[in-house]
């Protein structure tokens, strides 16, 4: 067993310690695991306590507070509290309005509350019982114990609150919360077990792949046992079994609560509650209000349970009074289904004027440094595979097919060209290239704004460093550091110090793509500080960085492509 705890046989006074600590609206009650609202109601309302076993958290001292419960009586982790602890709450919080009990279908439970609901009576307090039993995983009837009470117990404790705070009399919060009680149903699916702690090992078990429907939330068998399904699959049974059993039909209105049992991730639940309300939705059923949490668990039992509250409109606005406890939070909803998702704010593509000449030259050369990338994946990704995660060819591949895909869009101003380019690598080129790239691209783009549609050869080595400054600033890499900056920082430096030597633009640019094939080679030598290589230490001494590499490669079709015209 590995658990927080001090001592499995202090668990629950300091849990209840802990909570209280955290709230200040609540109490303990001395020398008891009673949690009572720190400002007791003056006794003009009913008094509302629920209780049971410890080991159902945030249930039941989490739903203590105004529109909620007076007092929690807990017991040690799934074992009953005494009758004794139950009478020293009602004694502490009921006043001459009474208090109703609401409890759990266990035996233990029933008895000890009703032994001191019985005995509080004598005492001249009135004192009266709600018993919940929703769980639709058991059978009704003579002869047996009947159902349990579980996670939909806390829909009642609302109703109740709700309506005791409304300043009804006891027999009508009785009666309210019974007929809430008959309206509900609740089913739960288990994946793993749960440890109490003064036992030290599960209470059951389960194979890796098998779940069990219509577990109690103390371990007790339930309906059956079988592979694990795709939850969607397992949602519709237990949201159908509830429905039958509780007939409810199209055209109703309920109350979803979607309850962990403790272990799940808030993830799951929400893939849970995403096929329930679709389903009640297929069903024609209004889901007007829906929870999805931890309300009701069993330890850290992996599952959840999935509660329906028939409503009407009086039932909602019991729902929805106000109410304040650590545990509780509004419902949600009405919730629904299939609304209409928001557009995603596009770009549009920049818009060729037709006045203008075809940015021939910029797509041409574009056109050749997506084929180079393509015809370097296999090299790129042998590269990359060495110092990194083996990616950097496909993703640089795509970023080729994401070139050839825009070129006509690409006929356009450069700035414009580049801008819309950035965009379109952004959004197909994942991992560290896809933004940092992008980002290179639009500092480019920035840098020749008002450049026209041919900037000279010195606004195009002002957006090569632009660019350049861009990367460093987004991945927060410098020369030196064994990225791709190796190659791209030396050959933008070669092409501005060649221009302003007064080189003709072909000569500064052979001499930067030298100077890139020279800064790639030379990060051989480097030990990685930054990217996924930098993980590797020196083992990545003598490999090339794939990254620079790529640089090179696309830097040499550039001058390649303007070659032919411009030499
Ligand atoms: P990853 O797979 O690690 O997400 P890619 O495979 O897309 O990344 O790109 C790897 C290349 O990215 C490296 O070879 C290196 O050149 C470059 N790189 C990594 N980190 C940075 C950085 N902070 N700044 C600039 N370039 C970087
Ligand atoms: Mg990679």
């Amino acid at each position: 067993m590995k658990k927080l705890i001090n001592n499995p046989l202090q668990v629950v006074p300091e849990m209840l310690e802990g909570l209280v600590a955290l709230h200040p609206g609540l109490a303990l009650l001395d020398g008891e695991n009673v949690v009572v609202r720190a400002d007791p109601n003056a006794g003009a309302q009913v008094a509302l306590i629920a209780g049971g076993g410890a080991g159902h958290e945030p249930a039941h001292a989490g739903y203590v507070g105004p529109g909620l419960l007076s007092a929690a009586v807990s017991g040690d982790v799934v074992t009953s509290p005494s009758t004794d602890a139950v009478l020293a709450a009602i004694r502490a919080v009921a006043g001459p309005a009474g208090v109703l009990l609401i409890v759990k279908n266990y035996t233990g439970d029933r008895l000890n509350f009703g032994l001191a609901a019985e005995i509080a009576r004598a005492d001249g307090i009135p004192a009266d019982m709600v018993i919940v039993d929703d769980d639709v995983a058991l059978p009704t009837g003579e002869g047996t114990a009947g159902r349990r009470g579980i996670a939909g117990a806390v829909l009642i404790h609302k109703v109740a609150g709700a309506a005791a705070a409304a300043g009804l009399p006891l027999d009508a919060v009785k009666r309210e919360a019974a007929a809430a009680i008959a309206s509900l149903g609740t089913m739960g699916v288990a994946l793993s077990p749960c440890t109490v702690p003064a036992a030290g090992e599960p209470g059951f078990t389960l194979r890796p792949d098998e779940i069990e429907l219509g577990l109690g939330i103390h371990g007790e068998p339930g309906v059956r046992r079988g592979r694990i399904e795709p939850a969607d699959a397992l949602v519709t049974e237990l949201v159908s079994r509830i429905l039958d059993d509780r007939g409810i039909e199209r055209g109703e209105r309920v109350a979803l609560l979607v309850n962990n049992l403790g272990g799940t991730p808030a993830m799951e639940l929400a893939i849970v509650a995403r096929r329930a309300v679709g389903l009640l939705a297929e069903r024609g059923i209004v889901v007007e209000r829906a929870w999805c949490g931890s309300f009701l668990t069993a330890l850290e039992m992996a599952g959840c349970s999935i509660s329906l509250l028939r409503l009407d409109d009086e039932r909602l606005a019991r729902l929805d009074a106000p109410a304040s406890a650590p545990a509780w939070v509004r419902g949600s909803g009405p919730a629904s289904v299939g609304r209409p998702r928001l557009p995603v704010e596009g770009v549009a593509a920049p818009r060729h004027d037709a006045g203008r000449p075809a940015n021939e030259g910029l797509v041409r050369v574009l056109g050749a440094v997506a084929e180079a990338l393509r015809q370097a994946e296999p090299r790129l990704t042998t590269m990359d595979r060495e110092v990194g995660d083996g990616d950097l060819g496909i993703s640089l591949a795509r970023g080729a097919a994401a070139i050839l895909r825009e070129l006509p869009a690409l006929e356009v101003e450069p700035s414009a060209a580049l801008r819309h380019l950035s965009l379109s690598i952004r959004r197909s080129v994942a991992g560290t290239s896809g933004p940092l790239y992008a980002m290179f691209l639009l500092r480019g783009a920035g840098a020749l704004v008002g450049a026209g549609a041919a900037p000279d050869a010195a606004a195009w080595a002002r957006a090569l460093a632009a660019g350049c400054e861009g990367v460093m600033a987004l991945g927060g890499a410098q020369a030196g550091d064994r990225t791709m900056l190796d190659a791209l920082v030396p050959a933008a430096e070669a092409l501005q110090s060649g221009l302003c030597a007064g080189r003709p633009w072909h000569e500064a640019l052979a001499e930067a793509v030298a100077a890139a094939r020279e800064g790639a080679a030379r990060t051989a030598a480097m030990a990685p500080r930054r990217g996924r290589s930098s993980y590797l230490g020196d083992r990545a001494l003598g490999h090339v960085d794939p990254g620079a590499e790529a640089v090179a490669i696309w830097l040499a079709a550039v001058q390649h492509a303007l070659a032919p015209s411009g030499a």
